[in-house]
């Protein structure tokens, strides 16, 4: 086990601390049933005095030169990359990811802090022509003030790095509560930025082993400005009701129900390809993974076979050891959900390609990657976000059809689609109900692009150079008399 790095209170004002109660839960790694660490157990009191610190912080923080942050971010960035192993490690133990998808998840987390450190010193105000000729008029750009997270357990890294770097660029501070299954990797996280010279307070992280009570506090005091969340669009909306008395400013990150439509002339090889990473990454436990397969009807029994082939050879296991390709399914409420909404299919009348039941192992929770065809209206996967390693085909003849079943949702986070013609192309694009579309392209998620959606998906853009405007006020000043 780690040790620099492994740390179990919270952290708040630059200072590890137990919860007032003393309390402790546990964190156990999901490959293996056992217990990684006893982390603090926070409640109410405890978010609420690291809300108060975090506004003191602010006093300061928000005067610093954008140089400044941004300095202290690229040594913060260069410290995580130097420990990218470690972080690794705790990553895994904790969320079950193979390990080369952590590495690849704290590169990319850190990537965040990077850029954002860049974006700090590019938040440009504006003089605006003015309507008389003795005023001027100008927009300032200021920080909103103190700002809370929630973050969930899939990407324990780099759902908090894409909140707190541009806060914390933007003159920030902030509050933030990871998903109780992956304390580790966020404590980690605030180690390496105290190495770093981040000032006390700026950065705060309190754990807890349920949202709810934590969660109230950081969307109703009155010192928060502004609330970042990512997870399930339930408690989405939650936070949205808790935080209107207050008129927060928000950004939700919530659930997804992705689309992949595979056209007759697409790359089928290309289209696996795709599949794969965008069905499988993290073992299908992603916002953006493919939770539908729409596949035109001539393209449709070879991809079906080329899909059930590469499900196959993935290899189930610890993410720790050499060569494996898919961890564990996060708990057993998890396994019980895959398996409900797979039973569910096979009862009204889908075929089972490959897989289809859980994979027994020690203490693991493992699901089998699996292929489902003859989808249907009716069965719970045809509109439930499975997040989980199965992949539902539908099959459909005419281009409008695809159309209408990917938009047959509330959800409209990430859609995928192959085709190799250039009009259908554009026309699909524009279609597509959707924050994001990936065309020809499974994996779309990067530090420079808006990541967001649209519907009951959520609001705002992470990533970007628009990202950094979710934690700006602008304030316009209008000059007379001059
Ligand atoms: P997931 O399916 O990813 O676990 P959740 O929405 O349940 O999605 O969890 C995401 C985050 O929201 C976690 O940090 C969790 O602790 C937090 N959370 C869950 N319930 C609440 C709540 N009622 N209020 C605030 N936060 C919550």
């Amino acid at each position: 086990m780690p040790s620099q790095l492994l740390k179990t209170q919270s952290y708040v004002n630059g200072q590890w601390k137990d919860a007032q109660s003393g309390q402790e839960y546990q964190v156990v790694n999901p490959a293996t049933g056992e217990l990684i660490a006893k982390v603090a157990d926070c409640a109410a009191a405890d978010a609420e005095v690291a809300v108060e610190l975090a506004h003191e912080a602010f006093l300061s923080w928000r005067k610093t030169t954008a140089k400044e942050r941004s300095q202290i971010m690229r040594k913060w960035f260069d410290l995580i990359m130097t420990n990218q192993d470690e972080l690794a490690e705790i990553m895994t133990m904790e969320c079950g990811k193979p390990l080369a998808e952590s590495k690849g998840e704290v590169a990319y987390g850190g990537s965040f802090i990077e850029w954002f450190g860049e974006e700090a010193k590019r938040v440009y105000g504006d003089m605006i022509p003015a309507p008389a000729g003795d005023r001027k008029v100008l927009v300032n750009k200021q920080p909103v003030g103190v700002c809370s997270a929630i973050t969930p357990w899939n990407f324990p890294l780099a759902m908090i790095t894409r909140k707190c770097a541009p806060a914390i660029a933007a003159g920030c501070t902030i509050v933030i509560k990871p998903a109780e299954a992956t304390p580790l990797t966020a404590l980690a996280l605030c180690e390496l930025a105290e190495q770093a010279g981040l000032p006390k307070g700026v950065l705060n992280v309190v754990t807890a082993s349920s949202g709810k009570e934590v969660g109230e506090v950081l969307s109703t005091h009155p010192l928060v400005k502004k609330i970042s969340f990512t997870g399930s669009t339930p408690v989405g909306k939650i936070l949205l009701k808790q935080s209107a008395d207050t008129v927060k400013k928000l950004s939700m990150e919530l659930g997804g129900n992705a689309p992949f439509i595979v056209f007759d002339d697409a790359d089928i090889d290309a289209a696996i390809k795709g599949a794969m990473a965008s069905k499988y990454r993290n073992t299908g436990q992603t916002c953006v993974c493919a939770n539908r397969f729409i596949v035109q009807s001539g393209i449709h029994d070879e991809f079906v076979k080329a899909l059930a082939k590469a499900s196959d050879e993935l290899k189930l296991g610890n993410g720790l050891d050499e060569g494996i390709t898919q961890g564990p399914l996060i708990n057993k409420a998890a396994i019980d959900k895959v398996s409900g909404l797979v039973d569910d299919a096979k009862k009204k009348g889908a075929d089972v390609v490959t897989g289809g039941e859980p994979f027994s192992s020690k203490g693991g929770y493992f699901y089998k990657p699996t292929v489902l065809t003859g989808i249907k209206d009716g069965m719970d996967i045809a509109t439930e976000e499975i997040f989980g390693p199965v992949c539902p085909v539908f099959k459909f003849d005419k281009e409008e059809e695809a159309i209408a079943i990917a938009n047959d949702t509330p959800f409209g986070l990430a859609a995928y689609f192959y085709s190799q013609n250039l009009s259908q192309i554009w026309r699909v694009a524009d279609e597509l109900e959707y924050g994001m579309v990936g065309i020809n392209e499974g994996i779309i998620s990067t530090e420079v692009a808006p990541f967001g959606g649209v519907k009951e998906s959520g609001m705002g853009r992470e990533g970007s150079k628009y990202g950094i405007d979710e934690y700006i006020e602008m304030k316009y000043l209008c000059m007379g008399g001059l």
